[in-house]
């Protein structure tokens, strides 16, 4: 074995354990099964050719977990659905970043969500979820799932009293609480979760009742530079990689990263449901996490700017900007010890006015795109009330804070003083 083939999995140098940052360039990869290519081929095919048919039973019984793997064994490429090389590296890769041994990749962020639900819902469940969530993660807990006989009971993020706990109590009376579902921060409130206190509620309600819940984290707002949810208290972290991973408004695809023993459920799911995501979408992934922590640096940075900008703007009532929670907040303690202080740059801001004058902002706007989505290079604008988060009844809107007055943006890595030369001149017609 030459030394570059022993390297591609180097996780230390010494006793130095290596940054995601670094690895991002070349971890999981071997040039040397790759004619020495620097960078990994795309794998379009939707096959592979076994060396003989005893290799292809060999895979085939390590696949369907007909028996374990041997010391060192890898598993063996069979067919795109199952495994491919471009995405088991980007899963080598996103799981480093997690410091988790099992990533998946998925054909969207809905779709990770969806297929980890399937794996661990089942009829006469019931799922304990936060609010507000993402609309297309409401409109399944609230819409589909009950077609298949699983309840749901929400829980408020971000509030000042605790929420989960009574959630969880009244989910009890229902059935089998099978999974919290949580979303911190919360799009586009900013809410926050205390992680620590979903394991706590979890775990005791293992004990008293025999079945402990999974914690499923979508990490898509901070994630995976500011914030690991597995750290804290989450079994799976959920992606959008559409947002901040693909990061140039140009893929749709999604990520879920956990241990082994919790990820198992949810690969076989995936391999019957076919949401796995495809190996040109997977290698433009790999060569978006080269730059992830670059990019989510720079954005943060400039949306820090442009909070403060907005806050001293008298048009804007409130930003609800993480940066800006107060120490007797009760979510302070939250944002320091599970964000790392980190408030990424993805937030909302209400204007003082109707949804009208809200639009009048966003028709003006010259540099920043009017458009849902976030996480990309571009800085974007929406209006949650009318936009992302129409599906959500008006009271529940109004109860979680989500109004008319309220515009979301997404900073990108423009030229911040350009931003708030266009932002300035759009607040002007509200
Ligand atoms: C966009 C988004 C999703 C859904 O992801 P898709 O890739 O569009 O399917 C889920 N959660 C959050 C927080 C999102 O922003």
């Amino acid at each position: 074995m030459t030394a570059s083939r022993k390297n591609y999995r180097k996780k230390m140098i010494g006793n130095h354990k290596l940054s995601p940052e670094t690895q991002m360039m070349g971890y999981g990869y071997d040039p040397a099964l790759s004619e020495g290519s620097l960078k990994p081929p795309v794998f379009m095919t939707s096959t592979f050719v076994f060396e003989s048919a005893r290799h292809g039973k060999e895979f085939f019984e390590l696949a369907y977990g007909k028996r374990q793997a041997a010391e060192g064994e890898e598993p063996g490429l069979i067919y795109s659905r199952i495994n491919n090389p471009d995405l088991e590296v980007l899963e080598d890769r996103l799981a480093l970043w997690e410091d988790a041994e099992k990533g998946l990749t998925f054909s969207s962020g809905m779709a990770a969500i969806s297929t980890c639900l399937w794996a661990y819902l089942r009829p006469g469940d019931v799922i304990v979820y936060s609010a507000p969530i993402y609309g297309g993660t409401e409109f399944l807990i609230r819409n589909i799932l009950p077609e298949f006989g699983i309840k749901s009971v929400e829980f408020e993020a971000g509030g000042d009293k605790p929420t989960l706990a009574p959630a969880i109590e009244e989910a009890k009376k229902l059935g089998r609480v099978a999974v919290i579902y949580t979303e911190t921060p919360a799009n586009p409130t900013n809410g926050l979760i205390d992680l620590h206190t979903c394991r706590d509620l979890a775990d005791k309600l293992g004990e008293d009742t025999g079945h402990r819940p999974v914690i499923m984290t979508d990490n898509t707002f901070l994630g995976p530079v500011w914030q690991s949810p597995l750290e804290h208290g989450a079994d799976i972290v959920i992606y959008s990689l559409t947002k901040y991973v693909g990061g140039h408004s140009d893929v749709v695809a999604g990520a879920a990263i956990g241990n082994m023993d919790v990820m198992g459920p949810v690969m076989g799911f995936r391999t019957i449901l076919g949401t796995m995501c495809d190996p040109h979408t997977g290698w433009l992934l790999m060569r978006s996490l080269e730059t992830l922590k670059l990019r989510m640096t720079a954005a943060a940075e400039n949306a820090k700017q442009i909070a403060v900008y907005l806050r001293d703007h008298p048009k804007v009532k409130k930003v609800h900007y993480l940066g800006f929670l107060k120490e007797d907040h009760p979510s302070y303690h939250i944002f320091r010890d599970q964000c790392g202080g980190a408030a990424g740059s993805t937030f909302a801001f209400d204007i003082d006015g109707d949804e009208a004058a809200a639009f009048r902002v966003l028709d003006a706007l010259q540099i920043i795109k009017l458009a849902v989505s976030l996480g990309g290079t571009e800085s974007l604008m929406e209006h949650p009330f009318a936009m992302t988060h129409a599906d959500v009844p008006d009271d529940v809107k109004v109860r979680l804070g989500i109004t008319e007055s309220m515009l979301r943006i997404s900073v990108g890595v423009e030229n911040a003083d350009d931003l708030i030369a266009d932002l300035a001149q759009a607040l002007d017609a509200a």
